[in-house]
């Protein structure tokens, strides 16, 4: 059941989930629910990935859903669902992500673009509070300063854990907004020095590699 449902940006929401029996829901940060949806008698699955801290049994969970254009259920989800609904919820599903039955990495490189953002924000808030030995870089790319999903509560946990939680923020275009991340796409150059026009696109697996100290 649907308990909240902030829009953090107009092409973006939040949804709050809770069973309606109250029971609680063991999850852990990585993993992701299916919505199952029945749109012009056609049954559709999509999944999406938790965003909110999960360590364990958790009274509700929140899923952050982005409009794709032309997508028929994040459109539908971002434009119409309300406060109350009953949504079909499949899992939680997925190996991805920290478990506390796990060894805690010591350092973390998370990179995302978009509505990838939310598995990666779910790591980064447990990591933080129940990993104390490890360390996250987290680089983050969105279209537009406006288009970036959870800047705020990024800014705040690093200006909170400084030691241990570095960002790289891009955009591809600030669009007359202030920034002070970086521009352009993910590239090796445009991360180290800034942009650089003809610059082809590194591969991932070189920029990963510089990330680290
Ligand atoms: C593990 C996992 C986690 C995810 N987590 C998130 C998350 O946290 N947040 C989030 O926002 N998304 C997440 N996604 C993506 C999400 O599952 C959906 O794929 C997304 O919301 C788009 O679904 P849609 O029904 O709106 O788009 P769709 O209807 O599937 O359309 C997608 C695109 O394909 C085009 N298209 C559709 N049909 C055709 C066709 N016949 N011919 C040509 N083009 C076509 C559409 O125009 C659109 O651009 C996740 C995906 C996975 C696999």
């Amino acid at each position: 059941m649907v308990t909240a449902l902030p829009r953090p940006t107009p092409d973006a929401a939040l949804i709050t989930l809770a069973e309606p029996s109250g029971a609680p829901i063991r999850v852990y940060p990585g993993q992701f629910f299916t919505l199952s949806l029945s749109i012009d008698g056609e049954r559709l699955r999509r999944a999406y990935s938790l965003c909110s801290e999960a360590w364990g049994e958790v009274p509700e969970v929140q899923i952050c859903v982005k409009r794709v254009s032309g997508g028929r259920v994040s459109g539908l989800l971002v434009d119409t669902l309300t406060v109350g609904a009953r949504l079909d919820v499949h899992g939680p599903s997925g190996d991805y992500g920290l478990r506390p039955d796990a060894a805690a990495p010591s350092q973390l490189v998370l990179i995302s673009g978009g509505s990838g953002v939310t598995p990666h924000l779910a790591m980064i808030r447990a990591a933080l509070r129940h990993c104390p030995q490890t360390s996250i870089t987290f680089v983050y790319g969105s279209r537009s300063p406006a288009q970036a999903l959870f800047l705020d509560e990024l800014r705040a946990l690093a200006a909170s854990y400084p030691q241990r939680l570095t960002l790289r923020l891009f955009v591809d275009d600030p669009q007359g907004e202030a920034w002070d991340g970086g521009v352009g796409r993910l590239t090796e150059a445009r991360d180290h020095g800034g942009p650089s026009p003809g610059t082809p696109p590194s591969r991932p697996r070189r920029v990963v590699r510089r990330l680290r100290p």
